[in-house]
């Protein structure tokens, strides 16, 4: 047996000693409860009568908002930590839902905090946002102001918090328990092993047709089994969101979403209209690929398989080494953050059953700092998701100086984060490939991914846009939401495959993501936007690292068409940015195309 030099699993003990039986951990929440407490109090006998007269209450008050969040933070990332190290702990399992209620005590602080913020008369709010201490946060209360004057009453907004522990994230909560009883039986050696969620899909980029197929076909029987369940569970859990919307007169389902990442409707569209524009060269890409493989069309079950016979393993080691050499072409701060990640044990990739399948990163904001999840077994696309997680953690990385309640930053934004990070390692990859043969297999990586962003997710937008509107008018059925889900691929794979995988909606837990609603478009444009960033630091060597942090450091304060405007100077509302985003995964194609002729 080798040793590896580096931890396959994290070191929580960092953070509280002893995992959920930690009495650290408990006096910490213990505390944390005390904090909500008195920061509630401060919130409940603060006037706003005379506003102007007292502004150090406010900036008090501020304080209180970000000592709790940030409490808060670090509670919520420990527990999501050891429920994916271990879904069978039914310790950190109570512990989310102490979480879970001290969450909803800070959300109706919050409610009736920013109901007071709506009782301040404009020109004071305005006056307020100039004194010392407020107004660097000016964009951040503006956003807290605006969001409350659209929600409902105080109290309507307080019992909606109350319920939503289990009407809403409750359901959120089921799912994570039901997939956990999800086994996907498996054949190996004359013997039948039962896999995690986690371990079977995996076996979708094995070399074998036989044993990808098997396995999807077992993956979908073993979906199918317990459908009902998740198909109820989809859909209370929607329904709940939509009640609230239909509550506060919110018509249109993409409302929150598009508020929550900070962008323009008008952004979206030309974004997945420009995809839609350059279908073709993908399927194409498809097409290609079926025939590599020996088939007439690729089906669902092909789309990660490797091509060719390259069939290169990376131990946890080199994986590292290869991150770290990678990004250190583009910067300095990026490489060195990166080896130390490695060094302190932040993440946990170790292979193994009872595992949460998929993988994140979650920051611990009292401690500056991250830890990543993920089960890594050695394939290149397990070291994509290294480099993307590792992407996820250096943006938090690089936000560490700015104000705390300046930090908060959306999906789409993080998701640019992590996905520039995978580009640096999978262009120089290709860049760096010993022979044709290699360069081919990484170059196909990198068309894969364009494959998933902007083929996979657009069929989950389509998907949930959909089944969001067919749920305005009541239960959707698990025939009628594969029926749904077939259509959604459909036309986002450009009808270039022959099987589709239509419980797709009930595999892939971001439908069932309470936290962030609509968990799939921020990431083509994450996607696409740090291309457009790529394209730029391409361009200008090793000093763009500098100006990539400064815009990193934006993220949590600006509004996405004026962070492009002011970093990048383009307009996200206009076709030009998008398309020459998507033009750069176009270009592998060829390339792809050319080299495979
Ligand atoms: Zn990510």
């Amino acid at each position: 047996m080798t040793t590896s030099t580096y931890s396959l699993t994290w070191d929580l003990d960092v953070f509280f000693q002893g995992g959920s039986n930690s009495t650290e951990f408990q006096t910490f929440l213990g505390e944390l409860k005390e904090t909500l407490k008195s920061f509630d109090q401060q919130v409940s006998t603060w006037s706003v009568e005379n506003i102007l007269d007292d502004t150090s209450s406010f900036v008090s008050i501020l304080e209180s908002l970000q000592n709790s969040t940030q409490k808060l933070g670090q509670a919520g990332a420990f527990v999501s930590c050891l429920q994916a190290q271990n879904t069978e702990d039914a310790k950190a399992n109570e512990l989310r839902g102490a979480v879970a209620t001290l969450r909803a005590q800070l959300n109706t602080i919050l409610t009736n905090f920013d109901d007071k913020l709506t009782n301040i008369k404009d020109e004071d709010w305005n006056n307020l946002l100039k004194a010392d201490g407020i107004n660097e946060l000016e964009f951040v209360l503006n956003e807290r102001r605006q969001k409350a004057k659209e929600k409902l009453s105080k109290d309507q907004e307080a019992l909606l918090n109350a319920l939503s522990v289990d009407g809403y994230h409750g359901w959120g909560e089921m799912y994570d328990s039901l997939v956990s009883k999800v086994k996907i039986p498996f054949e190996e050696n004359g013997e039948i092993k039962k896999l995690s969620v986690g371990q079977a899909h995996n076996k979708f980029s094995d070399p074998d047709r036989e044993i990808r197929k098997d396995v999807f076909r077992k993956w979908e029987e073993a979906w199918d089994d317990k459908a009902d369940l998740f198909a109820a569970t989809l859909n209370h859990l929607a329904g709940f969101r939509l009640t609230i919307y239909e509550q506060r007169g919110w018509d249109k389902v993409l409302k929150e979403p598009l508020s929550y990442n900070r962008m323009k409707k008008e952004t979206l569209d030309m974004m997945w209209q420009v995809i839609s524009d350059y279908k073709q060269p993908f399927v194409e890409y498809l097409n290609r690929k079926a025939e590599m493989l020996g088939v007439e069309k690729l089906s669902w079950y092909d789309l990660d398989a490797p091509v060719g016979d390259v069939n290169s393993l990376f131990s946890f080691d080199e994986g590292a080494e290869f991150i770290i050499n990678h990004f250190g072409e583009f910067g300095e701060n990026l490489a060195n953050f990166t080896k130390k990640a490695f060094e302190d044990s932040w993440i946990e990739a170790e292979d193994r059953a009872g595992k949460r399948p998929g993988g994140f990163c979650t920051g611990f904001p009292l401690s500056s700092q991250s830890r990543i999840f993920m089960t890594y077994s050695g394939t290149p696309s397990n070291v994509s998701t290294l480099a993307h997680e590792l992407g996820h953690a250096f943006h938090s990385y690089a936000l560490r100086d700015v104000h705390p309640l300046k930090r908060g930053y959306a999906m789409n934004v993080a998701e640019t984060a992590s996905t520039f990070a995978e580009m640096i390692v999978a262009d120089a990859s290709v860049k760096n490939a010993k022979d044709d043969k290699e360069r081919l297999t990484l170059l196909e990586d990198k068309v894969q991914r364009s494959v998933a962003l902007l083929m996979n997710i657009h069929a989950r937008f389509l998907f949930e846009t959909r089944f969001y509107e067919e749920r305005k008018n009541g239960l959707v059925s698990k025939n009628r939401l594969n029926e749904l889900m077939m259509e959604a691929q459909k036309e986002a794979y450009g009808n270039g495959l022959e099987e589709y995988h239509p419980l797709f909606w009930a595999s892939k837990l971001h439908f069932f993501i309470t936290g962030v609603p609509f968990y799939n478009f921020p990431y083509t444009f994450g996607y696409l936007f740090s291309l457009g960033i790529y394209a730029q630091a391409l361009k200008e060597g090793k000093g763009y690292e500098e100006k990539y942090m400064a815009l990193l450091r934006d993220t949590g304060s600006m509004n996405v068409e004026e962070l492009a405007l002011k970093h990048l100077n383009v307009d996200l509302t206009q076709r030009d940015f998008w398309e020459a985003g998507v033009k750069l995964c176009v270009k592998d194609v060829e390339e792809f195309l050319e080299m495979t002729k």
